[in-house]
């Protein structure tokens, strides 16, 4: 779940500058239009699985757990 951008960062500040051009040659990221990877929690920022997006909450199940009494929602035994 690592940021690319970082990775490739560390790659070019290395002195093998060619390693860098490799990588984004074969293991690049694609850029992606939709799919879960995109989909990012608004509180902790948390990306992939277990976000939760319906009615545009957009909150991983973590979160939403602490915020849902705030927001309105009531637990039920
Ligand atoms: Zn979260």
């Amino acid at each position: 779940m690592g940021d690319y951008k970082k990775l490739l960062k560390q790659l070019e500040n290395k002195s093998n500058k060619t390693k860098a051009e490799k990588f984004k040659k074969h293991n690049k990221p694609k850029d992606r239009k939709s799919g879960l990877s995109l989909q990012k929690c608004r509180r902790c920022g948390k990306k992939g699985k277990g976000i939760i997006s319906v009615y545009n909450l957009n909150y991983c199940h973590q979160c939403f757990r602490e915020v849902a009494s705030n927001l309105g929602f009531k637990k039920y035994d």
